[in-house]
């Protein structure tokens, strides 16, 4: 069986204890990985601090040029890196409508190209006689990463080459669940990168807390559940850390009468259920204008029935799934309060009996808010969709909620469309479409879906501090 061990200081470091790493296909383990204590997350910040005076003061160029290899390097170990991801995460290799590990791959090398590229300028605010003022960016030193195990290798690069190409050097803390590409994407990047530059420690327990509370940490970046957020912003206060927090969604998406519903079904359902619910951009609350609520429900349901569900390394799986037992647990939860809530099951709604953590896509109608599928984020393949008389209804409910990640309005008029996306609550609106993020436009929360963004200029800011340098003249 293979063992993952991790990256400290530029050395691979391996500890007494291991932990092993489940494939959610299976229910059985397939890996182990080295299980770090707060000795090894206290080793890693201080090669992250002592590696950041060499590395905050190279040429930007050099570093551009390094992510750009960071990127090729990906794309070389595509193959060993996507089987690794579909038997860490269930995730099937390529999935609904392409969503899945080479997605994720492909996602990662693009991420990492576009974000080289991305500069940060000096903001010259007076040159005359009198003086000259700059504003400018710095990096902020040490960057702690915490991530996620639903996409674990594409926002490990989120957090990462934003944060490295702009000078700052990182520990990064993947989740239990799926620590192992993580892992083998740090080891390759350090083949490369300057000793200490990246770090990897894995593990779980109280890891997370010694990282986001070190003295010696200057950000941290989460993705994950809001209820842990919170913990980080506390835990953060003691140093004033800076902080990007990507929380939960329970994105809403808003249907108007004059759609095509035979063409937007199948877009739809694609949003909803793709990496079977688990993306925190992925649409959980579906409301439909009454005149196509019949209608929309059927396709929504004839799709959710003829979805190839298995075990991802079969090359014609279109649903992994779930990906670890909490999970399941949550969503089999959510299912069993359907009755009682006053739904009508429109397809699935139970566990797949066979190995592994496996749910049927679900369609459940005649839902509203107030209830527990509805108000509580799923992160799994089941979708309810409410029944709303007009738009403005469609948006009251839509916006009555906690969460304000993303949201999406679906019609034939996007004149119309798009005055309503705008007064959604939420840090980003679509039209006609839902949950398609790219590496130029900045993504975040409002609400309790998060705090700042990521990607684009607007995340490389994130990343830095702004300086300002006067000159006197005269
Ligand atoms: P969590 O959001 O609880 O995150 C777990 C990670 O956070 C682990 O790495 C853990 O490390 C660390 N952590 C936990 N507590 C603290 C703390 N106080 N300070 C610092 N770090 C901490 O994820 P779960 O996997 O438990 O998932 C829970 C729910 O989150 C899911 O049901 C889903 O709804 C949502 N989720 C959202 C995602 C998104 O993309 N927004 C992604 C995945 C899940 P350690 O064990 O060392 O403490």
């Amino acid at each position: 069986m293979q063992h993952y061990k991790m990256t400290i200081g530029g050395q691979s470091v391996d500890t007494e204890n291991k932990f092993a790493v489940i494939n959610p296909a299976k229910g059985q383990h397939f890996a182990t990985c080295a299980l770090a204590t707060t000795t090894e997350v206290d080793a890693a910040v201080k090669a992250a601090r002592q590696a950041f005076t060499e590395w905050s003061k190279r040429p930007d160029g050099e570093r551009q040029h390094l992510m750009h290899e960071i990127a090729q390097l990906l794309e070389t170990n595509m193959p060993e890196l996507a089987q690794l991801i579909t038997q860490e995460t269930g995730k099937p290799l390529n999935g609904l409508n392409g969503v899945g590990a080479n997605m994720e791959l492909m996602g990662s090398i693009g991420w990492s190209h576009v974000t080289a590229d991305i500069e940060l300028p000096i903001d010259i605010i007076q040159d005359n006689d009198d003086a000259y003022v700059q504003a400018y960016r710095k990096p902020l030193g040490v960057v702690a990463s915490i991530t996620p195990w639903n996409w674990p290798l594409m926002i490990a690069i989120w957090h990462v080459i934003a944060a490295l190409r702009v000078g700052n050097t990182v520990v990064i803390k993947p989740s239990e669940n799926s620590p192992l590409s993580t892992a083998r994407f740090v080891e390759l990047a350090n083949t490369v990168l300057p000793s200490g530059v990246l770090n990897v420690v894995t593990g779980f327990g109280d890891l997370g807390q010694a990282l986001v509370s070190h003295d010696d940490v200057n950000k941290v970046v989460f993705t994950g559940s809001t209820e842990t957020g919170k913990k980080i912003m506390a835990s953060a206060s003691g140093n004033l850390k800076r902080l990007t927090l990507e929380l939960g969604g329970n994105d809403a998406a808003i249907v108007l009468p004059d759609v095509d519903v035979k063409a937007i079904a199948p877009e739809l359902f694609g949003a909803a259920f793709h990496n079977n619910g688990q993306t925190c951009a992925c649409l959980k609350r579906l409301y439909v204008h009454e005149d196509i609520y019949d209608s929309l429900c059927d396709e929504l349901a004839a799709l959710a029935k003829q979805i190839k569900v298995g075990d991802g390394l079969e090359s014609d799986t279109q649903l992994g799934p779930l990906q670890n037992e909490a999970q399941l647990q949550q969503v089999m939860g959510l299912a069993a309060s359907i009755e009682n809530s006053g739904g009508r099951i429109l397809a699935g709604g139970h566990r797949i009996e066979r190995d592994g953590f496996f749910f049927e896509p679900t369609v459940v109608a005649d839902l509203t808010n107030g209830t527990p599928l509805v108000d509580q984020e799923q992160f799994g393949p089941i979708l309810p969709v409410i029944k709303v008389t007009d738009a403005e209804q469609g948006l009251e409910l839509a916006n009555d909620s906690q969460n304000g990640l993303g949201g999406s309005v679906w019609s034939a008029n996007s004149e119309i469309a798009t005055e309503l996306a705008q007064r959604l609550e939420c840090g980003t609106a679509w039209v006609n479409s839902h949950g398609d993020v790219q590496p130029d436009a900045p993504f975040g929360g409002v609400k309790q879906s998060g705090v700042g963004v990521e990607f684009g200029r607007y995340g490389l800011e994130e990343c830095t501090s702004l300086h300002t340098l006067k000159i006197k003249r005269a």
